[in-house]
């Protein structure tokens, strides 16, 4: 089941370049080592458990011990004192686009700062010599263009980039490198779908018209979408269309969902602050306690789940001044939306009259509704003729930041099954199946022909 290639000692015995390929899964390991003069022992070892750990979880423990060997065996043969390994671990499947996914899973990065991830697809997308590619988009976005061969409509398909704040509990061999942070959300997976139709497009440029890839930043915190839509550069691209897909566990693998209208629901997390004045817990009647009309909000509040409180602070001898309660409000329309925020507003001041305090409002985490126009969706349908599809009855609860490209032109965000018993978004055994990126990246490369016209 393992091959292992010879090794390969570079000049004055200071490299070693290990090839492992292993036929059952198909998957190529190449290991540069190189071994410098080093005079911290501390250091030294330091970096030789890293890199051991390092192998042990790529190839297992066999192959760690035998590279391990042969490592202290070139370093008795150099004569070195002390060996530091500088090392580079490429981990290749049969698979381009599965091993893009892989290095985009090892490189998670929060919302915001997707600085690594955007250094890959540079890279990425620049051996594929697209017409235009721009950097820095709305923080780290990448948009990439390719020409038709003539006039015509333009499509921007949009992947996102950031990672959750979740540790990954599956010791898997691309497992992150952020600790703390992980795809548990598989945008690793929709980033290298986007690798594969550029791919595709290089080989293939679109007959007439436009394609714009966009790899867009912070989706997770609902700030990317409308980070890349504020920047001045953006105007650049003028899409007719817009789509974008995310995976959906739950469903059968592969399996397209679609539904017309409201895809995903619009969310904010509201902050309401309560002010009176504390005053020593033994007179309670000498201040002004937020506690009464705080809970009357908590009971009465509409349209959204509150997620938490606060009052006062753990010190018996006072009584309250403020308190602050969060609550994420949740509709499946924009238009709803602003009636719900209306409506926790005039509740929250009420509240705060009949108990003679102040009151403050803050917004954060903000999504539109996705809203599917149907201009988008007739291709989206015509797009998936022939494949297993799903159309749903009633819109996703969660929230997606796509719902502002419906601003800029008909645009439709749809699903691609995940597998029913792959576990869900955001859970720390979730990992992007990587037997979809395929059926994914078909289904963009039907709609580029669809608004395009095809090799017509
Ligand atoms: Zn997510
Ligand atoms: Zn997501």
């Amino acid at each position: 089941m393992l091959e292992q290639f010879p090794v390969i000692f570079g000049d004055q015995h200071s490299e070693i370049a290990i090839n492992h390929y292993n036929e059952v899964e198909g998957v190529l390991l190449q290991i540069q080592v190189q071994i410098v003069a080093m005079e911290i022992i501390y250091l030294q070892s330091f970096f030789m458990c890293r890199f051991s750990c390092m192998l042990q979880r790529i190839g297992g423990k066999i192959l760690s011990s035998y590279i391990m060997e042969q490592i202290y065996y070139s370093l008795g043969k150099t004569g070195l004192q002390g060996g530091l390994c500088r090392y580079n671990i490429q981990y290749m499947t049969k698979d381009p686009f599965i091993s893009s996914r892989h290095e985009l899973h090892r490189l998670a990065e929060a919302s915001g700062k997707e600085m690594r991830t955007a250094g890959y697809l540079q890279k990425a997308l620049s051996k594929l010599n697209p017409d235009r590619i721009m950097a820095d988009i709305g923080g780290y976005g990448i948009a990439v263009l390719f020409n038709g061969k003539a006039p015509g409509p333009t499509i921007l398909l949009r992947c996102d980039m950031d990672a959750v704040p979740v540790p990954e509990a599956i010791d898997r061999p691309y497992k992150s490198e952020n600790r703390r942070i992980s795809h548990q959300c598989g945008h690793d997976g929709h980033m290298a779908v986007m690798l594969a139709v550029a791919a595709e497009l290089s080989e293939n440029p679109p007959e007439a018209g436009q394609v714009i890839l966009l790899f867009q930043p912070a989706e997770e915190n609902g700030l990317g979408a409308a980070s890349v839509l504020a920047d001045p550069r953006f105007e650049f691209f003028k899409p007719d269309y817009a789509f974008a897909l995310h995976n959906l566990p739950g469903f059968p693998i592969g399996q397209f969902i679609l539904k017309r209208g409201t895809f995903s629901c619009a969310s904010r997390g509201m902050t309401v602050r309560f002010r009176g004045a504390p005053t020593h817990a033994a007179h309670p009647e000498q201040g002004r306690s937020p506690a009464a009309a705080m809970c009357r909000f908590i009971g009465d509040v509409k349209g959204g789940t509150v997620v938490g409180s606060k009052l006062g602070e753990k010190a018996f001898g006072t009584a309250p001044g403020l308190s602050e309660v969060w609550v994420t409000l949740r509709s499946e329309t924009d238009r709803e939306m602003a009636d719900i925020v209306k409506k926790a507003e005039e509740l929250a001041f009420e509240c705060a009259r009949a108990e003679v305090l102040d009151v403050g409002f803050s917004y954060e985490d903000i999504f539109p509704a996705v809203e599917n126009s149907h201009e988008a969706m007739d291709l989206l349908e015509k797009a998936v003729t022939g494949k297993s599809v799903s159309f749903l009855e009633e819109p996703f609860r969660w929230s997606e930041d796509f719902g502002r490209f419906g601003a800029l032109c008909p645009s439709a965000l749809f699903g691609i099954g995940a597998g029913e018993n792959c576990p869900p978004l955001h859970d720390e055994t979730y990992d992007f199946p990587d037997d979809i990126i395929v059926p994914a990246s078909e289904i963009f490369l039907s709609l580029i022909e669809e608004v395009t016209g095809g090799a017509s």
